[in-house]
């Protein structure tokens, strides 16, 4: 173990200080806590000086992989590098001392970037009206439903109670259903991975809502039948939801209000430059074609004579969904993205990120079972080694020995064992940011890897052998995590 790897609890030395405050003259009179509120013995707070206080923190923050750490082609997630002079915008004073109950003259050119943004993304997608309140892409799809719903209910038809779900959806669509009250069908994928159009017809009756797809679905394949799927569930009396949280393949060349969906939510936090990981804000704005913008959630703004304004209430509205209108930090980074892309440039990032991804696969399907060989959009999976080295005698190399490894070559692992379709998937999206050389190293690392398992799986076994901590039980970690120091007295 390194000096520094040990805690900064472990490293404390009674007496030893970073930094003093200046004596004062008469502590009692300058801060008079009651004595009842008065610890009696100090805090067990570790003692050191300044530099092992910043060697502690920066040591920190290079046990953790980022996307300014290294690639992450974590597939069904957009970890893409963001410009950072969209950080640097969202930091501005101006935009970040406002408050929400401010008057409207007063924040005009806020309210302006909402309009716009309405404006930007109905044009990106093909729908008619957004709303940017929603906080995250699942948020997004809740608040979608809701509109779904509101939509039957103003019909008077409440019959419509089923959602039907693709088995290669993100886990996130079946689950927003079932918030909203809505029972889940799922439909079948065929040998293509594409929605099994036969399986879908006997499904679609007066009971159906809709159905929730996203295109390229999540094996990132392009869903060549939505026209029919899509006059099927519209003949049925349902609506068509569009999971956009990854639309960066389409941006510029397909739009999914043309395919003929109602109601969609984009990630602001993965297609449009807000970092994103950690749980940290997001953005799901919910757009939806123009028999619908009437119960989509409020505030909103309009705009009038040159002025903007924000309406708190529409009658058929779904309702208010998030504190106030959304995240603007992340909606401000999403505008000043697409500005600075435009519409030429957006539609080069979705082909760069279907070329990346297609790249990747055919480099390392000699050594990468590749389940569905079409050509993909910006994602595709694997599912597992072509060689896993079983023939050595040992175990065989699984997908969590390959993901694990890739740690040890500084890369991040692919998103793995989902879509649940396969046995050891391995999900990989490149995105539209990385260069050739990139990926390039990385498909000299898979194959490396491969080579590895070929020879000696017990090497992916005990991977990743040079990473701060190997493998953790990830039930428990996830469950009871330990975040806090726990001495021996306590
Ligand atoms: C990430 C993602 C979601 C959910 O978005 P969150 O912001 O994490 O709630 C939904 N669908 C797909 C396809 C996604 O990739």
């Amino acid at each position: 173990m390194k000096y520094y790897d040990r805690l900064i609890f472990e490293l404390s030395k009674s007496g030893r200080r970073a930094y003093t405050l200046p004596a004062s003259a008469d502590p009692a009179s300058r801060f008079a806590i009651p004595a009842g509120l008065l610890r009696a013995e100090a805090p067990a707070l570790p003692e050191v000086s300044e530099v092992d206080v910043v060697r502690h923190y920066t040591n920190l923050s290079q046990m953790n992989f980022g996307v300014d750490t290294g690639f992450y082609p974590l597939g069904s997630c957009t970890m893409k590098y963001n410009p950072k002079i969209n950080e640097e915008i969202a930091a501005m004073p101006a935009f970040q001392g406002i408050h929400p109950l401010q008057d409207e003259s007063t924040v005009q050119g806020v309210l302006e970037v909402y309009y716009q943004m309405d404006k930007a993304l109905s044009a990106i997608t093909g729908m008619k009206h957004f709303t940017l309140n929603p906080c995250a892409g699942a948020h997004g799809e809740l608040t979608g439903l809701m509109v779904m719903r509101s939509y039957h209910a103003s019909r008077g038809d409440f019959a419509r109670t089923k959602v039907i779900v693709p088995d290669s959806a993100h886990g996130t669509n079946p689950a927003s259903a079932a918030v909203c009250g809505l029972s889940i069908v799922e439909v079948k994928s065929n040998a293509s991975g594409l929605v099994d159009v036969e399986d879908l017809k006997p499904l679609l009756g007066p009971d159906i809502a809709g159905i929730m797809m996203t295109n390229p679905n999540t094996l990132g394949l392009f869903e060549k039948d939505i026209r029919e799927i899509a006059s099927l569930v519209h003949d049925c009396g349902g609506l068509l939801y569009y999971d956009g949280a990854n639309m960066n393949p389409l941006l510029g060349v397909v739009r999914p209000g043309d395919m003929g969906f109602d109601i969609m939510h984009l990630n602001l936090h993965k297609t449009f430059s807000t970092p994103h990981g950690g749980g940290g804000p997001g953005s799901g704005p919910v757009g939806v074609a123009d028999r619908l913008a009437e119960f989509l959630p409020t505030p909103k703004v309009v705009e009038e004579n040159g002025r903007y304004r924000i309406v708190g209430d529409a009658p058929l509205s779904a309702g208010q969904v998030s504190g106030y209108m959304g995240n603007f930090g992340v909606i401000l980074r999403a505008y000043a993205y697409i500005l600075m892309l435009g519409k030429q440039h957006l539609a080069l990032a979705g082909k760069l990120a279907t070329l990346g991804a297609n790249y990747i696969k055919e480099s390392l399907k000699d050594a990468y079972k590749l389940p569905i060989p079409s050509v993909c959009k910006h994602e595709f999976v694997f599912d597992g080694l072509i060689d896993d080295g079983s023939a050595t005698g040992k175990p065989g190399a699984t997908t969590l020995d390959v993901a694990k490894r890739l740690l040890d070559f500084g890369f991040h692992a692919p998103t793995i064992y989902f879509p649940l379709l396969f046995h050891q998937a391995l999900m990989i999206e490149p995105t539209e940011t990385e260069s050739k050389e990139t990926l390039d190293a990385f498909i000299d690392v898979m194959h490396e890897i491969a080579r590895e398992a070929a020879e000696d799986p017990d090497i992916l076994h005990g991977a990743p052998h040079n990473a701060p901590i190997s493998r953790p039980d990830e039930t428990m970690a996830a469950r009871r995590p330990v975040l806090k120091y726990q001495d021996e007295l306590s």
